[in-house]
């Protein structure tokens, strides 16, 4: 592991995100839901171009950048966090939306669960460059797991900073331990996939947290605008290609055969189930559900009956939120075949245009 003390990085407080304690027809407990995020990242030194900066009258041309993981947003990642763009304890997105935790300097790309990140998804330079900095060699271990002081300093987990020139810079973070497919010094093209998301440094679920400065000032390449620096204050994308603004993400939903503990929801899902098993449990995540949201979660069997149902009502903005239905097992077990499991959303969440508001899952139960 090479230690990099000027790549320290100044962590968050860490945002509560915990979810309302409700009860299920099988009593199903919901613990804590506390996510560290990760903060800030702060070179303790000057970021040096790779090119001569541009005169003061001519503000350098920002890179027209790629997206950062080779996945469909909405789809296979989504946004769990953008840049706060609010000074003090009050926070805000780009959009003056609540998209963000205070002091957080960068957009968080997740995937699903554990299963995709083990299967690999790889993290792609946004504009060409040469990699500035790398650390490799953190374990892919949750925060919560590990605990904060054994990755103190190393909060980026497995990092890497490429330069673009005239003073853009762009840093990757939570990558996958051994993933790292480049060196010091190489040179990289736009979209070149150079790393995994991983689960490295201060970060209890999936994703990479990205960052883009100008002459080590932070920008949200949402719209130009720099973090700290106040919402609809930036002057246009840096993306190549628009990305919609989303006001929340509801996570693909995941069916199990019981409660899984608060550190097993970002396990990778079962595929399939055997027909006595002892319950049948329907799990659903979310990234910033508002106050006043509905789910309405069901589940139905392969003939289409209504098996359970609920309805949750959020008492509080939260930025993760997960929770559980489901029924116990009983007599002749479960009937074989195709099971679906359904959440719809309504509430201000839907209003302010969360989409889809309607997302579903299968699960396979096969005869004992
Ligand atoms: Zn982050």
């Amino acid at each position: 592991m090479v230690y990099l003390p000027w790549w320290a990085l100044q962590p968050c407080p860490f945002g509560n995100s915990v979810s309302d304690m409700t009860k299920t027809r099988l009593t199903l407990s919901l613990s804590r839901a506390l996510i560290p995020f990760l903060s800030a990242l702060a070179f303790s030194g000057p970021v040096a171009p790779a090119h001569a900066a541009a005169p003061a009258d001519a503000p350098p041309v920002a890179p027209k950048l790629g997206f950062p993981v080779a996945c469909t947003l909405g789809k296979d990642c989504w946004i769990a966090r953008y840049v706060d763009r609010t000074k003090g304890p009050e926070i805000s997105d780009y959009t003056c939306g609540k998209r963000t935790q205070d002091g957080h300097a960068g957009t968080d790309i997740a995937v699903a669960d554990m299963g995709r990140m083990r299967k690999g998804v790889a993290v792609l330079a946004t504009a060409p460059g040469t990699v500035l900095r790398l650390r490799d060699g953190v374990k892919d271990e949750s925060v919560k797991e590990r605990g904060q002081a054994a990755i103190k300093g190393r909060e980026c987990g497995n990092g890497l900073v490429i330069s673009h020139g005239d003073g853009y810079v762009s840093q990757y973070c939570h990558l996958k331990a051994g993933s790292i497919k480049v060196k010091v010094g190489d040179k990289v093209t736009k979209g070149e996939p150079v790393a995994e998301i991983g689960l490295s440094g201060e970060t209890e679920y999936p994703h990479v947290h990205y960052m883009v400065r100008l002459n080590g000032q932070v920008i949200d390449p949402f719209d130009g605008g720099l973090y700290n620096g106040g919402c609809k204050s930036g002057h246009g994308a840096l993306w190549a290609k628009p990305i919609t603004y989303e006001p929340g993400v509801l996570l693909p939903l995941q069916f199990s055969t019981k409660v899984r503990p608060r550190d097993s929801v970002w396990d990778a899902p079962v595929k399939e189930i055997s027909a006595n098993s002892p319950a049948l449990v329907l799990m659903a995540r979310g990234f910033h559900v508002r106050k006043g949201d509905r789910w309405h979660l069901a589940i139905f069997d392969p003939l289409g009956h209504l098996y359970t149902e609920r309805e949750l009502v959020m008492r509080a903005d939260k930025q993760f939120y997960y929770q559980y239905i489901g029924r116990k097992v009983r007599g002749g077990g479960l009937i074989p075949g195709l099971w679906t499991g359904v959440l719809m959303l309504t509430g201000p969440s839907a209003r302010a245009g969360l989409a889809p508001t309607k997302i579903k899952t299968h699960i396979l139960v096969r005869k004992r």
